[in-house]
């Protein structure tokens, strides 16, 4: 049995205004030919002066069947984050110039049809600009527990269009935004990641609206593509019915009004995307800013012969460990780096976890249980307050650095057993934990001492060994903490001390016993890293120079900040003033970041300077009076 093609077009003084089309059976023209006629003559755009309605048969062996393309929602609040969709799932298709690409949705809003766009040389290649290219000869399978076939259908016609242009040759992907006013929702489609609806493309009311079609191959294929877009009949099977609208959205309002009122305290958050590798210079919306904010401090995550190393056991050990360090996941590679650790801090043993988060939390939480009690300095890192916290014990919080505090405070709770825990190296601060004192109360009152040298590592003591170093090694903590994903540039965390320490972690800590080992090339950068660091003292020396010659500068200047860290905090106070001076420093390209509630208290937000031992003086020179400069002009006196 043959099918046929039935297709409306409506328009006004040579203008668009309404089309469609379908494919059914002889016994349906009639009907169908009426309804598609009532919609042409009763378009929200006006009403046509030609109305043209085509039918055509077609061979049954001429049909192509596709599946639907998988649909989801992406819910915007606003068409800005539309775009910012649209972008997304351009570079989910490796397409760099995906800015470029975007430009080109103005060029399609007086189009009919769709830009053919070639996405490597951005060449238009439709034949004909102003009609661009139709996509047609398609519609859904009719089946009797079909999707609403009466009427307007935008999102059943729009599913089959994308399943048809997704399955055309040399075609990777589809951008619509439709051009009905009243319709804001647009899509982004391929192959790969199906159908993907975005609530808001444009502002309501616009008439703009446009497709590209994104064409990837070579200049002789495109006759095919478009000849397949233009004349291949499609049916396509097992469109989903839209469940959205009629699902309770109102599960997720506790979500969307905790949104809002982020947004309107200035707590939201949002990320910047980087488009280079992390060094003292990065690409950020296609321009080179000044580095300054991140804890890369050596700068050792671009190094070449770590790089090296790290290729050369990727290469023969593969990507993944394949299970916990425990059963599948423990290598040369992971008992070589521990040892270095062990080494480089001096003391008997080390043990890797996956990050430095989940060190402490898997640390504190097998040491301490519900009837110990722990010490806490006040400005502690938040994954020391949630080991904590996930310990079950007593949790005393002493003022910031103040041991007398902390003795006080320990006298007054008593316990059997204890543990006192401090950053080294404050990471909001920037200042140095006072482990003499810290020493010397845990061993008197007999409670354990665990400090985190997530930001003093690489950093502080002579050769970069951190606080123990700095202190001349005078006193020893019972448990050191690290990370491996600051100074020494790679990922990873890691507890030190005495081998029964570990043994016990190895077989206590949950976060070590349950979760999949890092893979040896992780490993084998912060191996070859340490070698580095050790090798090139002076890397450590260049770190406390910068430091010492930048809060030099901005002391000669009449701002008073201090440091012995890499890390400088300027306090601004306000959130909403903070992130201005913030947003003003990026615009003149210098990546300073902004710390506000929940990672600092309220209303004492600031900049966080971060510098890197491959700063040159002159980046520090330029990098100090721009924030002299603003700070200034918002009236900030420190
Ligand atoms: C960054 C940081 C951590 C967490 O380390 P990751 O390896 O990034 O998970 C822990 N403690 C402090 C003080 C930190 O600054």
């Amino acid at each position: 049995m043959s099918l046929y093609s039935i297709k409306m077009r409506a328009s006004q003084k040579n203008k668009h205004i309404s089309g469609s089309e379908k494919i059914i059976s002889y016994d349906h023209i009639g009907s169908y030919a009426n309804q598609l006629m009532q919609r042409g003559l009763n378009h929200p755009k006006g009403s046509p002066d030609l109305l043209n309605i085509k039918i055509e048969k077609i061979e049954n062996n001429n049909i192509l069947y596709l599946d639907a393309l998988p649909v989801c929602t992406i819910e915007v609040d606003n068409y800005r984050m539309g775009i910012e969709e649209i972008r997304k799932f351009l570079n989910s298709l490796n397409l760099e110039n995906a800015d470029k690409i975007v430009n080109f949705l103005s060029k399609t809003y007086s189009m009919r049809g769709a830009i053919l766009l070639d996405v490597d040389t951005l060449e238009r290649l439709e034949p004909d600009r102003e009609r661009g290219i139709r996509a047609t000869y398609m519609d859904a399978e009719r089946t009797n527990n079909n999707v609403s076939v009466n009427g307007k259908n935008h999102y059943a016609e729009a599913i089959v269009l994308a399943t048809k242009v997704a399955y055309a040759p040399n075609i990777i992907g589809e951008i619509c935004i439709s051009d009905d006013p009243d319709y804001v929702t647009g899509y982004v489609a391929s192959k790969s990641s199906g159908y993907k609806r975005i609530t808001k493309m444009k502002e309501q009311g616009s008439e703009n609206g446009g497709r590209i079609f994104l064409y990837q191959g070579s200049k002789n294929d495109v006759a095919e593509t478009i000849s397949f877009l233009e004349k291949q009949p499609v049916i396509v099977r097992n469109v989903q019915p839209l469940y959205m609208d009629k699902r309770p959205t109102d599960k997720f309002k506790f979500i969307g009004d905790e949104l809002i009122d982020m947004r309107q305290n200035n707590l939201y958050r949002s990320m910047k995307t980087i488009q280079s590798g992390q060094s003292s210079t990065v690409i950020y919306n296609g321009r080179e800013m000044l580095m300054m904010a991140s804890n890369d401090y050596l700068d050792m995550s671009s190094v070449d012969e770590v790089k090296k190393y790290a290729a050369s056991v990727l290469e023969k050990y593969g990507t993944g460990s394949g299970g916990s360090r425990l059963t599948t996941g423990n290598t040369v590679i992971h008992e070589m780096l521990e040892n270095k650790i062990a080494e480089f801090k001096n003391t008997e043993s080390a043990l890797v976890f996956n990050t430095g988060y989940i060190a402490n939390l898997a640390t504190i939480s097998s040491l301490m249980g519900k009837n110990d009690v722990i010490f806490s300095d006040e400005l502690n890192h938040a994954s020391i307050i949630d080991g904590c916290r996930l310990s079950g014990a007593k949790i005393v919080v002493y003022r910031h650095n103040d041991m007398e505090d902390l003795e006080r405070k320990i006298t007054v709770n008593p316990c059997r057993k204890g543990l006192i825990v401090s950053d080294a190296v404050f990471s909001m601060d920037g200042d140095i934990l006072n482990l003499p004192e810290f020493v010397r109360i845990a061993d008197k009152y007999n409670l354990l001492s665990m400090i985190d040298e997530a930001h003093s590592t690489g950093v502080i003591g002579r050769t970069g060994r951190g606080i123990v170093e700095y202190y001349n090694y005078i006193c020893e903590p019972d448990i050191i903490m690290g990370t491996l994903s600051k100074a020494v540039g790679s990922e990873g965390g890691f507890v030190c001390g005495k081998n029964k320490l570990i043994e016990y972690l190895k077989n206590k800590a949950r976060g070590f016993i349950f979760s999949t080992s890092l893979s040896p090339v992780t490993m084998a950068t912060s191996l070859k890293s340490f070698e580095v660091i050790e090798k090139n003292p002076e890397l450590v020396t260049a770190l406390h120079d910068n430091v010492r010659f930048f809060c030099e500068y901005m002391k000669q200047k009449g701002f008073n900040i201090h440091s012995e860290t890499a890390i400088i905090p300027i306090i601004i106070g306000d959130e909403k003033k903070a992130m201005e001076i913030s947003e003003w420093l990026f615009e003149q390209g210098y990546f300073i970041s902004a710390i506000r509630y929940p990672t600092v208290k309220k209303q004492s937000a600031r900049l966080r300077i971060a510098l890197m031992a491959t700063h040159t003086p002159e980046q520090l020179k330029e990098a100090a009076d721009s924030i002299i400069n603003i700070l200034r002009q918002k009236e900030v006196f420190i």
